[in-house]
C-alpha cells in the first residue's frame, strides 16, 4: 500500500502544480489550498530548502493536510475543514535569541567586506539600505574604514533558524561615525534618535478613496462566507487608478495569484513590507528600487475580487498590521514615549561595540 505521508524537499524550479502532479495528489485540493493561502501568500514563492509534507487519508487517499516547513521557528499547516475547504494555521515559535557582534574592516566594497566578516547577504543589503540617505558606499567609503554590527540570531532547540535581526550598526569612517539602532517601534534611528528612514505615506494613492473593507483578523469573507483574516485595507477605486509605493524600498515580489490577482510586494528599510493586490497593471520589476510616492502599478480587479479595489497590506517584523493605524515612520525622531527606553538600548549596544561589556539584555 502506498504511504499516506509524503515528504518533499523543495528544489529549485519546483512548482506546486508540478509537485501535486508528480505525487498524483488531488489538484482540486491544490486550488482549495491556494484559496486558503490568499491572506498569507506563503505558497506563492517556493524556496529551495523548505519542505512540504502531505498527509493523505489512508482509505480514500484524499489529501487531508499539507504542511509547509519554512524554518524550525515557522511552519504553516493547511487542513481540510468539515465543509471540504481548507484553512491555514501559521505556527510561529519565539525561539531563543542570541546576541552576536560582527566587526570588520572595509576593503573593496562594504557589501563584500560585510559578507567576509560573517554577515548574510540579506543583512549586508539591509545595512546598505539603512544608510543610503547618508552614505554613498561606492564613493564615501575608503579602505580601512570599519564597521560593527550587533545582531540577534534565532535558535529553536539549539538549531539556528536562519532568522536574524540587526540591533545596531556603526560605520566608522576616518572622520565620521554613522550609526543605526533598532527601536521598539520597528524603525532605525541614529545614536541621537534621529530617523534614518524617510517618512512613509499612510495611503497608497494620491487621492483618498473610500475604505470598502478594513483590516480585520476575523473577517467573514464576502465571497465564501467563511471566516478568514483580512490582512489589509481595501479601498474602492476605479480600475486604472495609479498606485504609489508608500515608502522607499526594493520590489521583492511581482506575481499573479489565482486569488490575490496581480500583486507587488516591497521591502522597505527597517522591518517593513508592503503588498498591493488585485492590480490591473504592474509598472515595476522584481529587484527594482522604488521611492516613496513612486507610481508602481494601476489598480484593478484581478484574482478573486468583488469589484475594482486596491487591497493594501503593511507588515511589521513579519506580521500584518492595520495599515491605517500602525506606527509608521511619520516623524523624524524617536517617539517621545519610547525615548528613555531607546537611549538605554543605545548605551547597551555601544558598550558592547566598545568592548566595555560582554552581555546585554535580550528582548
Ligand atoms: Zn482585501
Amino acid at each position: 500500500m502506498p504511504p499516506s505521508t509524503i515528504v518533499h524537499d523543495i528544489e529549485p524550479g519546483d512548482s506546486l502544480i508540478g509537485i501535486f502532479t508528480r505525487f498524483d495528489l488531488d489538484c482540486g485540493a491544490l486550488n482549495l489550498i491556494l484559496e486558503a493561502d490568499e491572506p498569507l501568500l506563503a505558497l506563492d514563492i517556493l524556496r529551495p530548502g523548505n519542505t512540504l509534507t502531505f498527509h493523505l487519508d489512508e482509505e480514500s487517499r484524499c489529501l487531508e493536510e499539507m504542511e509547509l516547513f519554512i524554518h524550525p521557528g515557522n511552519r504553516v499547516v493547511y487542513r481540510r475543514a468539515d465543509d471540504g475547504s481548507f484553512t491555514y494555521e501559521e505556527i510561529i515559535l519565539p525561539g531563543d535569541w542570541q546576541i552576536d557582534l560582527v566587526e570588520g574592516e572595509i576593503n573593496g566594497s562594504f557589501y563584500l567586506s560585510a559578507i567576509n566578516a560573517g554577515l548574510s547577504q540579506k543583512e549586508a543589503a539591509q545595512i546598505t539600505r539603512l544608510f543610503k540617505e547618508q552614505i554613498t558606499f561606492s564613493r564615501d567609503i575608503r579602505a580601512g574604514d570599519r564597521f560593527q554590527v550587533v545582531r540577534t540570531l534565532q535558535f529553536v532547540d539549539e538549531t539556528f533558524t536562519g532568522q536574524s535581526r540587526i540591533e545596531g550598526v556603526r560605520i566608522l569612517r576616518r572622520n565620521r561615525v554613522h550609526s543605526a539602532f533598532l527601536c521598539e517601534d520597528g524603525n532605525y534611528y541614529d545614536q541621537n534618535g534621529e530617523s534614518l528612514m524617510r517618512a512613509f505615506l499612510r495611503y497608497p494613492t494620491a487621492q483618498r478613496y473610500r475604505i470598502s473593507s478594513s483590516f480585520n483578523p476575523a473577517r467573514r469573507h464576502p465571497v465564501t462566507g467563511r471566516v478568514a483574516p483580512h490582512n489589509g485595507t481595501d479601498f474602492a477605486m476605479p480600475t486604472g487608478t495609479p498606485v504609489l509605493s508608500t515608502g522607499d524600498g526594493v520590489v521583492t515580489r511581482v506575481s499573479n495569484h489565482p486569488y490575490a490577482g496581480k500583486y507587488i510586494e516591497i521591502r522597505h528599510g527597517g522591518d517593513y513590507v508592503t503588498r498591493y493586490l488585485h492590480l490591473h497593471r504592474i509598472l515595476v520589476n522584481k529587484g527594482q528600487s522604488v521611492k516613496r510616492g513612486e507610481r508602481i502599478a494601476l489598480s484593478g480587479n484581478t484574482g478573486r475580487s468583488t469589484g475594482p479595489h486596491l487591497h493594501f497590506e503593511l507588515h511589521v517584523r513579519g506580521r500584518p498590521v492595520n495599515p491605517m493605524k500602525a506606527d509608521i515612520p511619520m516623524t523624524a525622531s524617536v517617539p517621545r514615549e519610547r525615548r528613555a527606553q531607546f537611549d538605554q538600548r543605545v548605551t547597551e549596544l555601544l558598550s558592547l561595540m566598545d568592548g566595555t561589556r560582554e552581555q546585554i539584555a535580550l528582548r
